[in-house]
């Protein structure tokens, strides 16, 4: 029986392997990347975590290796120890499937670990060497690694690369690389200060965007909850013990907000964990193997600490704010509803979102307006605006003050010896 995986030209061993991990036919990135990627072509990817990416690259990447050269063919740049590890597993995943006389090995650099044991570890040539920017320049410029005769270069995540000031890291290695190099970068978003760096290393790159709400399109339901003026942090803690989630991430926007919102949690006794740029690599990689167990069933996140990161299993993404940078709405909500299983997105908002939320709304995303009554998750019918009430909306009148008994009526007498007055001055 044919296989719809037939149409990437990748090898036979690819595709068995891809079918054993039940993937029933490519993604749309897959789709639209690996067949110029397998034919050299330079590729700007433009796509969220959760569309598929990494096999799109890993797939051209692994069928371009000659297994009988023992040398580094391709590097593979992330920009944090835990996404380099990710992409890793999911060469795992594949290689068990490699027929013994065309096996790729690829290996793991990554800062943080010892360095003579990676050297050591190196000396067993790989052909593909996955790493963070930084350890692998390291290991090329005072370790004498030689990949000159690498051909092919893969940037995931490159937006943040640029970000965390690694993209300088990638370039001295780069320029350490085969003349003919071959350039597939990944990004969600490609900011004009990346441009340089991919004009110096990329010829007429061919550039493939999928669109956001496709990515969406996966079977998320996302949800609006009006916060009211209600403490936030109390109303998180009852929306997230409402879902009772297999494993919820919560998303917040700073590390101080992760840490008051993880710690009001713990205080309730929630099982939860936080994960921030405040928190150490060692640490953050043993929370991480600890999520992945289910071991809780929250994790306060900021964007970046938790990007790119693929947790599998996350049924619920709670946004305890939106990002401010609303491409980050996608990128979180991506995490959720992957693999054919159906996820929640809830967004906690208040009144100065509107704007934003029209704005998500013309991006193709429906929302529903939830808000929990009594313990139980009640929709709030949205009329047209117009007509909608104050709380449709999310719009909270002040209360009025209160006032101490019988103020009323003291002040119906008052008004009353007024007029009187006034009537005797007549
Ligand atoms: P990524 O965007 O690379 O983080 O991938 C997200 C998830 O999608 C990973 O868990 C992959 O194993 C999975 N995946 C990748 N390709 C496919 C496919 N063709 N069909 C179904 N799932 C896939």
């Amino acid at each position: 029986m044919s296989s719809p995986f037939e149409r990437l030209n990748i090898s036979d061993f690819l595709i068995k392997a891809l079918e054993k991990q039940n993937f029933k036919k490519p993604t749309e990135i897959q789709e639209r990347v690996i067949p110029g990627a397998i034919n050299g072509h330079d590729i700007i990817g433009q796509s969220q975590t959760g569309s598929g990416k990494t096999l799109a690259f890993l797939l051209p990447v692994i069928h371009r290796v000659d297994p009988s050269k023992d040398e580094i063919q391709a590097i593979i740049t992330a920009p944090t120890r835990e996404l380099a590890r990710q992409i890793y597993q999911e060469y795992e995943k594949l290689a068990q499937y490699f027929p013994e006389d065309q096996y790729v090995r690829a290996k793991t650099v990554v800062g943080g670990t010892d360095r003579k044991r990676m050297v050591d570890k190196l000396k067993n040539v790989p052909h593909v060497l996955i790493g963070t920017p930084g350890r692998i320049k390291d290991m090329v410029i005072n370790e004498g690694i030689n990949v000159y005769t690498a051909t092919a270069l893969v940037v995931d995540e490159a937006d943040q690369m640029l970000d965390m000031g690694f993209i300088e890291d990638v370039d001295q290695v780069a320029a350490r690389m085969a003349a003919n190099l071959q350039m597939l970068v990944f990004s969600a978003t490609i900011p004009e200060k990346l441009q340089p760096f991919l004009r110096k290393y990329m010829e007429n790159p061919r550039y493939v965007h999928v669109n956001p709400e496709q990515v969406t399109a996966q079977d998320i339901k996302h949800v609006l909850i009006p916060t009211k003026h209600q403490d936030k942090t109390k109303l998180l803690i009852k929306v997230a013990k409402a879902y009772n989630p297999y494993l919820a991430i919560i998303f917040v926007n700073t590390k101080k907000t992760a840490d008051e919102v993880a710690d009001a949690m713990l205080a309730e006794g929630m099982n939860v964990e936080r994960l921030h740029g405040d928190v150490p690599p060692r640490e953050r990689k043993n929370i991480m193997k600890r999520v992945q167990n289910a071991e809780f069933q929250y994790l306060v996140a900021t964007d970046l600490a938790a990007r790119g990161i693929d947790i599998k299993g996350i049924s619920h993404i709670i946004n305890y704010e939106l990002p401010r940078d609303l491409d980050f709405y996608i990128h979180r909500t991506g995490r959720t509803g992957r693999a054919g299983m159906s996820g929640i997105a809830a967004t906690l908002f208040e009144p100065s979102d509107q704007l934003a939320i029209q704005k998500l709304k013309s991006c193709n995303i429906h929302f529903v307006l939830e808000e929990l009554r009594g313990g139980e998750w009640v929709e709030i019918k949205t009329r047209t605006r117009k007509n909608a009430s104050n709380r449709e909306k999310g719009i909270v009148l002040p209360k009025p003050k209160k006032v101490k008994p019988g103020y009323k009526k003291k002040l119906l007498e008052e008004k009353k010896k007024l007029a009187k007055k006034r009537k005797g001055f007549k």
